[in-house]
C-alpha cells in the first residue's frame, strides 16, 4: 500500500499539511523549545569562544558542538516521536547513536571553522558546514527510522531542505553577537533545524512492505524518548555549566577590578552624565565622605572646583590639573585623567582617575622654601638676599631713588658659641632674628648670610636718614640680655650700613661696602654702626698692604722684642720679663702689636710670628747670667695647633732654656674654645716644667669652674681693674677678689698695668705677689737691662719709686 504524505496545491502547503496532519503538534511545539535552547546555549557558547585562544578556545567550542549536535539530535528525534505514521515504528540503535556523533563532529568543524579561520568569510562558510551537519545528522537519523515498508524520497524537497538549513545556519553565524544579535540568531538556527527537519519530512513517502518486521530490529519510541530526554539534560547542562562559568568568571573579574580599584592610591571614579555611580576608597577618603554618600552626587557640580568644572564641561581635555572640593570645603589640588568608555546615545558613561597633589604641593613649597631660606631662622638666604638686592638696586635706579644695605654681626656670638655649645649659638641665632625681624619696616627684607652674619634691605625712602634708624632700632633690639643655657648674656651687634647707589651700583659692591662699614665698626668697639665712606675702602686696601709688608718682616727677621720686667712686690725682686713684639717699619715707622697681631690673626702669619717671638725669647733668656723668668704670650691660633707642645720642646732643646724658666700667657678664650683639648694641651705643656700664667684676667667670661678645671700657675690681674683701685671702689673689690681666689686656688696673681705708686701701695698692703707695670719700667729691648739680667740689680726698684 501506498502512503503518500503528499497533498495536492504548493509546496510549502505540503510541508505545512505534512507539520500539522502528521504530526502530534505538542510534540512538535516541544521539539521546536529544545531547538531553541539548544541554538541559544550552542550560539551563547560560540560567542565565548571570542577573545580565547589555544586549549581554551577548543574547550569553549567543544562544548559548543555538543550542545548544537545534541540538540539537533534531540529536536530530530522529539519531532520523530511527534511524526505520527499510524504505523509501528522503531529506531535501529546503531545509526540512531551514528547519527549523534555525526552531527557533534560535522558541526564541530563547522563552529571550528567558523570561529579559527580568520577572515569575516569563513563565518559564513563555517556556518554552511554547520548547516550540512544538520542535514546529515537529519538524514542518517531517517536512515535509522524503521517503519514496515520502504521510504522513498523526493529530491526537490530533499535538496530545498539542504539548501534552506545551510543558508539560514550560515546567516546565524554570520549575524550572531551579544544581547539581540545573539536572540536574532538562536531563532534563525532554530528555523534553520526546523526547516531542514520539515522539509525533509514532507519529502518522505513511506511504501508498505508486510515483509519487514519492525519491532523485532530496533529500539522502541519510549527507548528513544529517554535518549531524548537525556540529550535535552545534556543541552540544559552544558547551557548552565557555561552561564555558571561565566558568572564565575565575571565575578571574579570584576573582583579583581574591585581589588585592583581600592589598591590604587589614586582616587577612581565612574560617572554616568556626571552622577557618581561608583568610587574607590581613594577618592572617598580625599573629598571626605563615604562611598554610600558619594555615589549619587554629581562629580563636576559638587566635587570639582569652578576652574576644573568648566575644563571639564568643555570635554575636550583628558589631563587637567586643579582643585578638588572636599566635603567639609577645603579644597585638594589634584590631577585629573579622564576617559569616556561608553557613549550611546543620550549617555555618557566616564572614568576619572585622579591624583592627590597635596603632598606634592607641599614638597615642592618645601624645597623652594629650602632654596629660598635659612633653615635656622626661616629668613632668606644669601641666594635669595642677592636677588632681592639686585631687583631693590635695579628699581632704585628706575624710580631715582635709594637702597640701604645693613651688615649686622652679633658682637659676642662665636664667645657664646665656644662657650656654651652650638645648640646655645643656634638658639641666640634665633632669637637674635626674632629680635630684628620686629625692627624691620614693611618693605625691609632681612637675610642671614652665614654664620652670625645677619644683612637688611632696605628699599626707599629718605637716606641715610631711614637706615640710621633702622640701624639704631636693631642695635636697641640686641641689647637686652640674651638667656643663654639659664644665663643671662650680653651679645650686641654691629652695624654697617651703605645706601645704592652712590655707594655702589652692583650689588656686590653695595654689600662689600656695607661690609667695610661694619668692620670698622667692629674694630671701634662693640655696639656701634657706622656708615659706609669712601675712605673706609682706602684704609681697608691699606690694611691688605699692611699684611703683606709684616709677611716680609716676619721673613727678614724686621720684628724685635721688648722686655718689662715683673717684680716680686714683698721683697723688690726682679722675679722675671714679658717679652713683647715690636715692629719698627722703615717707613711707618714703630706699629704697635694691637694693630699688627690681630692682622697677623686674620692672616694666619701668627703662627710664624709666634714661632719667632718664641724661639727669640728663649735665646735671649738662655743668654742670660741671671736665670729669671720669661713670659711670652700665646695667641689663640697657636693654641689650635695640636703639636704645640712638640714645638715648644724643640725650642727649649734648641735654645737651652730649661722649662722651668719659660712662662706661657694665653687668654682664656683658649679655654672657651675646646676645654678639655686645651686642659689636655696644657698638661702636656706644663709636663715639659712649664708655667702657665692667664692673661687679662677679668675681662672675659672667666669662672671659677674654668679656673679649677685647669690649675694655672698665675692670674694676671688686667689692667683696667689695676689702673682704677684708686678711684673705683668696685676695681677694689675685683682685685681682692682675684687675690683671695689666687690664694685659694693656690695660684699666684701678678698686676699687671701698674702706673702709680699708689696702686703699687695698694698691691703690697693686699699681699699681691707681684707686680708689672710702667711704673717699675715700660717695655725696652733687653739692652736696657744689660746689667740687671747679667748682675744682680744694685737698688731695688720699689724703693726708688717710693722715693
Ligand atoms: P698684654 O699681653 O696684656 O701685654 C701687656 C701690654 O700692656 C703691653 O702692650 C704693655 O706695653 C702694656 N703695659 C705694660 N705696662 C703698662 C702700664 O703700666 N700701663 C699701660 N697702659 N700699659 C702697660 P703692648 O706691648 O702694646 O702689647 C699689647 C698686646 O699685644 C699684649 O697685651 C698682647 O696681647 C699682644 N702682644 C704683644 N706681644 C705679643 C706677642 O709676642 N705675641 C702675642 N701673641 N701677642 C702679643
Ligand atoms: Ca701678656
Ligand atoms: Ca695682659
Amino acid at each position: 500500500m501506498l502512503m503518500p504524505f503528499a497533498a495536492k496545491g504548493g509546496r510549502v502547503l505540503r510541508v505545512y499539511n505534512c507539520v500539522v496532519s502528521e504530526h502530534d503538534v505538542r510534540l512538535v511545539i516541544l521539539a521546536a523549545l529544545i531547538c531553541l535552547v539548544s541554538s541559544y546555549s550552542a550560539l551563547r557558547l560560540f560567542g565565548r569562544t571570542r577573545g580565547e585562544a589555544g586549549l581554551s578556545r577548543l574547550g569553549w567550542l567543544f562544548l559548543t558542538s555538543l550542545a548544537a549536535g545534541v540538540g539537533t539530535w534531540a529536536t530530530h528525534f522529539v519531532a520523530m516521536l511527534a511524526f505520527r505514521p499510524a504505523l509501528p515504528t522503531a529506531y535501529e540503535p546503531a545509526l540512531t547513536l551514528l547519527s549523534l556523533f555525526l552531527a557533534i563532529g560535522s558541526m564541530g568543524l563547522g563552529f571550528w571553522a567558523a570561529a579559527s579561520l580568520g577572515a569575516a568569510l569563513w563565518r559564513w562558510v563555517g556556518g554552511a558546514v554547520v548547516g550540512a551537519g544538520v542535514g546529515l545528522m537529519h538524514y542518517t537519523g531517517m536512515e535509522a527510522f524503521l517503519v514496515p515498508g520502504h521510504l522513498t524520497w523526493e529530491g526537490g524537497y530533499v535538496i530545498a531542505s539542504l539548501l534552506l538549513g545551510v543558508a539560514l545556519t550560515a546567516i546565524a553565524l554570520g549575524v550572531t553577537g551579544k544581547g539581540r544579535r545573539l536572540a536574532i540568531a538562536s531563532t534563525i538556527l532554530t528555523a534553520a533545524i526546523a526547516g531542514l527537519h520539515f522539509t525533509g519530512m514532507a519529502a518522505v513517502s513511506i511504501t508498505l512492505d508486510p515483509a519487514i518486521f519492525v519491532p523485532q530490529r530496533g529500539m522502541e519510541s519510549g527507548v528513544l524518548a529517554i535518549g531524548v530526554a537525556a540529550g535535552a539534560l545534556v543541552i540544559l547542562g552544558v547551557g548552565t555549566l557555561s552561564l555558571l562559568l561565566d558568572q564565575r568568571s565575571r565575578d571574579a573579574g570584576e573582583q579583581r577590578l574591585r581589588v585592583l580599584a581600592e589598591a590604587t592610591i589614586e582616587g577612581i571614579v565612574i560617572t554616568e552624565n556626571d552622577v557618581i555611580l561608583d568610587a574607590n576608597k581613594s577618592f572617598c577618603d580625599m573629598i571626605g565622605l563615604s562611598r554610600e554618600a558619594a555615589c549619587g552626587m554629581r562629580f563636576a557640580r559638587d566635587v570639582l572646583g569652578p576652574a576644573l568644572q568648566t575644563h571639564l564641561e568643555r570635554g575636550s581635555v583628558d589631563r587637567l590639573e586643579g582643585d578638588l572640593v572636599r566635603a567639609d570645603g577645603a579644597t585638594v589640588p589634584v590631577e585629573i585623567i579622564a576617559r569616556a568608555f561608553d557613549r550611546a546615545a543620550g549617555v555618557n558613561r566616564r572614568v576619572f582617575a585622579i591624583r592627590d597633589l597635596r603632598q606634592e604641593k607641599a614638597a615642592e613649597r618645601r624645597i623652594r622654601f629650602l632654596a629660598e631660606h635659612d633653615v635656622l631662622t626661616g629668613l632668606a638666604n644669601r641666594a635669595t638676599f642677592n636677588e632681592r638686592l639686585a631687583d631693590a638696586l635695579a628699581h632704585a635706579f628706575d624710580q631715582g631713588t635709594s637702597v640701604a644695605v645693613l651688615c649686622i654681626d652679633l658682637d659676642r656670638f662665636k664667645e657664646i658659641n665656644d662657650l656654651f655649645g652650638h645648640a646655645a649659638g643656634d638658639a641666640v641665632l634665633v632669637e637674635a632674628a626674632r629680635r630684628m625681624r620686629h625692627a624691620l619696616g614693611p618693605n625691609d627684607i632681612l637675610a642671614r648670610l652665614g654664620g652670625d652674619e645677619f644683612a637688611i634691605i632696605q628699599p626707599g625712602g629718605l637716606q641715610p636718614q631711614g637706615a640710621v634708624a633702622l640701624a639704631q632700632r636693631v642695635m636697641e633690639a640686641m641689647r637686652p640680655d640674651f638667656e643663654v643655657a639659664g644665663h643671662a648674656v650680653v651679645i650686641g651687634a654691629s652695624i654697617g650700613l651703605s645706601i645704592g647707589p652712590e655707594d655702589g651700583a652692583e650689588p656686590d659692591r653695595l654689600l662689600a661696602n656695607a661690609d667695610t662699614a661694619l668692620y670698622r665698626a667692629k674694630s671701634e668697639g662693640r655696639s656701634s654702626f657706622r656708615c659706609f665712606e669712601p675712605e673706609m675702602d682706602s684704609e681697608l686696601r691699606e690694611r691688605h698692604a699692611l699684611a703683606a709688608e709684616l709677611r716680609r718682616a716676619i721673613a727678614h727677621n724686621q720684628l724685635t722684642l721688648a722686655y718689662q720686667p715683673q717684680y716680686n712686690i714683698a721683697s723688690s725682686e726682679l722675679v722675671g720679663f714679658e717679652a713683647l713684639v715690636r715692629w719698627h717699619h722703615p717707613e711707618r715707622g714703630s706699629i704697635p702689636p694691637s694693630v699688627f697681631v690681630p692682622i697677623a690673626e686674620e692672616t694666619g702669619q701668627i703662627l710664624a710670628l709666634g714661632d719667632w717671638v718664641l724661639r727669640k725669647a728663649c735665646r735671649d733668656a738662655a743668654s742670660w747670667s741671671r736665670p729669671v723668668k720669661i713670659a711670652v704670650n700665646l695667641s689663640p691660633a697657636q693654641f689650635q695647633q695640636p703639636n704645640l707642645p712638640e714645638i715648644v720642646r724643640g725650642i727649649l732643646q734648641e735654645t737651652g732654656l730649661p722649662g722651668s724658666r719659660l712662662e706661657l700667657e694665653v687668654t682664656e678664650t683658649v679655654l672657651i674654645r675646646d676645654l678639655p683639648r686645651a686642659v689636655s694641651l696644657l698638661r702636656r705643656l706644663k709636663a715639659l716644667g712649664i708655667r702657665i700664667a692667664m692673661d687679662d684676667f677679668g675681662t672675659g667670661y672667666s669662672s671659677l669652674a674654668t679656673l679649677q678645671a685647669f690649675p694655672f700657675d698665675k692670674i694676671k690681674i688686667d689692667r683696667s681693674f689695676v689702673g682704677q683701685v684708686e678711684t673705683h671702689p668696685q676695681a677694689v673689690a675685683i682685685v681682692r677678689a682675684v687675690l683671695s681666689l689666687g690664694r685659694s686656688l693656690g695660684m699666684g696673681v701678678v698686676a699687671e698695668g701698674v702706673e702709680t705708686a699708689g696702686q703699687a701701695k695698694f698691691l703690697a698692703e693686699e699681699a699681691c705677689d707681684e707686680a708689672q707695670g710702667y711704673l717699675f719700667s715700660r717695655p725696652r729691648p733687653i739692652e736696657a737691662f744689660a746689667d740687671v739680667v747679667g748682675l744682680p740689680p744694685s737698688t731695688s726698684m720699689l724703693d726708688r719709686a717710693a722715693a
